[in-house]
Order: C-alpha cells, then structure tokens, then sequence
C-alpha cells in the first residue's frame, strides 16, 4: 500500500499537537524549513476598484515541479505516479493524528500564498473602497492537512469517524491560530466580535488538477494571513444588511424542491443561485457558530457525514456525466457566515460571459437537485 510509513512520519515529525505551539514557535518552524523562502510570494496585493476583488502575487508558484502541464492532466485518481509525500519529501508535520489506519498530519506548503518575511504586519487588508495601489503587504502563512498518510484514502472513501478526526484538528488549528497570534497578526476582533481573533484563516479543499489540487495525495489547505478574503468580507457585510446570517437566509429561503440532506445537525442544499449544474451548500443550523471549533460533537459529526456523502456521490456522478472528477470544497467560517460548506464541482467551464458576470449554467438548480437526489440514494 502506497503510503507515509509511521517510521518515515516520525523522523519528520516537529510537533503531535500545534495547540501546544505559540505562534513565534511556529512562524520559526516555516522560516527554518529548507526550500520554502526560494517559493515566497512578493508581497504584492491589488484590488480591483471595481468590484473590490483581491489578488496576490506569487510569480514563484509558477515553478512548481507538479504544475503547469503542457497537456491535459490525468484524473486525480488515476495517477500511480510516485507521491512526494508518500515519499516523504515533504515539511515537517506539527500536528499528528492517528486514524484507524495511517494518520492524519499538518504540515507547511511549500508553495505558500502567504509567507512570514517581515515581522512588521499592515493591516488587516480588507476588500473595501480601498483606492491606493498598494494598500498593505499581504503576511502570514499556509499550511496543509493530509487527510491520511495512507495515499488512496480521502474524504470519498474513509469513515465518518475517522473524517471527524480530521476535522477536530482542522478546528484545533483554525482556533489556534486566531487566538495564538496576538503578537503577530492584526486584531481582527472589529470583524469577529466576542471571538478574539487576529488575523483571517481560510479554509479549503481542492481535488483535482482542473481545479487547483496539483497534488494528488489527498489534502485541506489553510491559510493565515491579514488578509480579509472578499468572500469573509461579503459574509460580514451580508449579516450587517440583512441582519441575519447568510446560512439562516439561506435555510429560510431554500424550497423543498432544492433539499438534497437533512442531517438533524446540517442540512444540505442545492443554492437557488446554482451557477455551475450540482453545485450545493451545507449548512449548519444553529447559525450562531463562528469557527469550526464551536461546533459540538453531534454537530462535527453530522458535518462530516453530510461533506463525505456529497464527496462520494461527485465521485459517482461525475464520471457518469463524462467528466474528470474535480470540485472544491470552502470552509466558510468567521463573522456573518453562520457555518456552511460550499461544494463547487468542476461540471461546466468559465467562458466569457461567466467573466463579464453573467453566468450562463447548463442545468437548472431544480434539475441538478433531482440527478443529486437520485445519486444519493444510490448508495
Ligand atoms: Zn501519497
């Protein structure tokens, strides 16, 4: 079985548990490790007066050995090529998690969108009607989760229990690193409120080449930076309007017709908005949850079970519609969000239109919601 060994994992291992780091431990743990300062970003983020959408630079990103194929890439699970971190050419974990086969870890991009280089931090940088051309530099650091040091196994085909592992440390670090960073990072508390909070994190998942996932190994990506992302902007700024939390607008206003999952603690949804055929939300009830470190046990678990039951039914239905399986998972935590998980499948391209801001979808949000329905109960 292609995997990390236990043997080769603790020669690399930093640190079992990150909450027991304090964040100068672990910004001194990204800045020692071999190899990634040759990949940082420039430090460079633009926003665009129009529409206040963000970008940062990382012309570096750009050499990294597994991207940028001239042709088009093989499905994710069917590459047998050799992994590097099975292969244990990776950073050094500093969380480790031990799975009913394998274990779980975190550890350091390589190719990180933030990067620690200056002690000085701006911000926080938010997507505002901010006109300079430079409105601060963009700081922190990028991490990623390995779902399991066992290289075939991922969210589509491992246990709940297990999953729900993986997510407590995805919690455990998320609330770490907001709370840990005091001397580092900007306050954020303006935005997040009783949560004393510096800094943002992000959290995702992308699963195949098409959208982003240059590694095949199974993995989440978190980043912590100053940066506001428009997205947590947009869910701060939802609640200030309307007085209510994305998630509770969202399960107020979803018909019957567009329910996929009703899981006690989460349900799950096709958005009526869909912008791309199979798309859905997953959204935790009780809205009043900022980070995943407030969910309570039964709430984790029903998470967990309603992403790993989307994972699986897009690894069924993909395929069937001719498609390369591929799709994005967003973690949408912090203020405003209450707590939902976005499902973006890789089922139509980006043309043109799409750019100008009006997508154009091959599926209606009913329609899309009937094939999910059907594909989950084929289980
Ligand atoms: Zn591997």
């Amino acid at each position: 079985m292609q995997q990390l060994s236990k043997e080769n994992l603790e020669k690399l291992i930093q640190c079992e548990d990150v909450t027991t780091a304090n964040y100068a431990e672990l910004v001194s743990w990204v800045r020692n490790e071999p190899g990634i300062a040759q990949f940082a970003p420039d430090g460079i983020c633009r926003t665009d007066p129009r529409n206040q959408r963000m970008t940062i630079y990382n012309a570096a990103r750009s050499k990294r050995p597994h991207d940028n194929r001239s042709s088009a890439p093989p499905s994710q699970e069917a590459s047998a090529k050799p992994c590097p971190i099975c292969d244990g050419n990776t950073t050094r974990p500093i969380d480790v998690a031990p799975l009913t086969a394998g274990f779980t870890f975190i550890n350091k991009n390589m190719f990180p969108c933030f990067y620690n280089a200056d002690d000085v931090v701006d911000g926080p940088i938010t997507p505002n009607e901010v006109l300079p051309i430079n409105a601060g530099k963009p700081v922190g650091n990028h991490y990623l989760q390995w779902t399991s040091s066992i290289h075939a196994h991922d969210w589509f085909n491992m246990d709940v229990s297990d999953l729900v592992v993986v997510v407590n440390r995805l919690a455990a670090f998320e609330k770490h690193l907001l709370r840990a960073s005091a001397q580092s990072m900007p306050s954020t508390r303006q935005w997040y409120g009783a949560a004393d909070a510096y800094g943002f994190v992000l959290m995702m998942k992308n699963y195949g080449a098409q959208v982003g996932g240059s590694l095949v190994h199974g993995h989440q990506q978190i980043t912590h930076s100053n940066v506001m992302s428009k997205s947590a902007y947009e869910n701060w700024q939802f609640k200030k309007r309307h007085g209510l939390t994305f998630s509770r607008h969202m399960q107020q206003a979803t018909p019957e017709s567009l329910q996929l999952l009703d899981l006690k603690e989460v349900s799950v949804a096709v958005p009526y908005f869909m912008r791309r055929p199979m798309g859905a939300m997953l959204f935790v009830k009780d809205d009043s949850k900022t980070l995943l470190a407030d969910l309570s046990d039964a709430e984790c678990r029903s998470l967990v079970e309603g992403v790993s039951r989307m994972v699986r039914t897009y690894h069924r239905l993909m395929p069937a519609m001719g498609r390369d399986v591929a799709y994005n998972i967003l973690f949408h935590t912090g203020p405003g969000a209450g707590i939902y998980v976005e499902f973006l499948p890789y089922t139509q391209e980006t043309g043109g239109m799409e750019q100008l801001g009006l997508w154009v979808c091959q599926d209606t949000p009913e329609g899309s919601a009937a094939v999910l329905r059907e594909y989950l109960g084929s289980e």
